[in-house]
């Protein structure tokens, strides 16, 4: 993994401030983005069953569904939760 997006996801990690409404997954994904670390790599890839059917693995901070292109995200501090990945829209 790129070195700059590990040492941003090491920062978010230890930061409270990181965790926005963690029900919504536009502001999920949001964040994510904002702090720069969609394509960082998580910890524990997690599977996400998507509600169009699909069961694929989430391997990156924002991850699209490959069936319905579903966008996932979760933020670096509740990556190990798998119940923490949010869907904030197809193609958003
Ligand atoms: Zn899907």
């Amino acid at each position: 993994m790129d070195k700059t997006i590990q040492e941003k996801i090491q920062s978010c990690s230890g930061n409270d401030g990181c965790a926005p409404d963690l029900n919504d997954g536009k502001a999920i994904v949001d964040k994510v983005r904002q702090v720069g670390v969609g394509n960082g790599y998580l910890e524990t890839p997690h599977q996400v069953d998507c509600s169009c059917g699909e069961t694929f693995t989430m391997v990156q901070f924002e991850t699209s569904c490959p069936s319905c292109d579903m966008t996932y995200g979760v933020t670096p501090c509740s990556s190990h939760d798998p119940s923490s990945i949010k869907a904030a829209g197809i193609k958003y």
